[in-house]
């Protein structure tokens, strides 16, 4: 059976430099598709990519990359809004493109409707106190 995962690594910065890509494809014959990438030197790392190959081999890189110290999670496509956290200052919802984050007036407080989110995840960069998360899980 084929498996194609979309996840999120997060790595410590002692382990930032190390050829986790190289080693997925060359050692266990997966695809790597890279969404995302957020690393510093001396920082946690932040990986958004997609994994695809034979399910075993799948299976044998999430082990072998907890081993090494990675945090592994599955990455939903959904996003969510931490109303406690949100201020309402509306940055969001001026950079939103599809208006899932909007304006009520005249309150100027901002609600956020799902079913028009495309998590292109723009707000996640936009927001000060970050209330706007992806839903993520621990990968299998
Ligand atoms: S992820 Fe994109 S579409 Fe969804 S609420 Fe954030 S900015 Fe809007
Ligand atoms: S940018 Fe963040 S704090 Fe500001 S309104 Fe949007 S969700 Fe709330």
């Amino acid at each position: 059976m084929t498996v194609k995962q979309k996840l999120v690594f997060r790595f410590p910065p002692t382990l930032v430099e190390q050829p986790f890509i190289y080693r997925l494809v060359k050692d266990f014959n997966l695809m790597v598709n890279i969404l995302r990438a957020d690393i510093s030197p001396e920082k946690e790392g932040r990986l958004m990519l997609e994994l695809s190959g034979a399910d075993p081999d799948y299976r044998s890189a999430i082990e072998w990359l907890k081993e090494q110290g990675l945090r592994i999670f599955n990455l939903k496509q959904q996003i969510i809004w931490k109303e406690d956290r949100c201020t309402h200052c509306g940055a969001c919802s001026v950079i939103c493109p599809t208006g899932a984050l909007g304006l009520n007036r005249p309150g100027m407080t901002v609600c956020f409707d799902e079913s028009k989110c495309i998590v292109c995840e723009l707000c996640l960069k936009a927001c000060p106190a970050r209330a706007m998360e992806t839903l993520l899980e621990n990968a299998k």
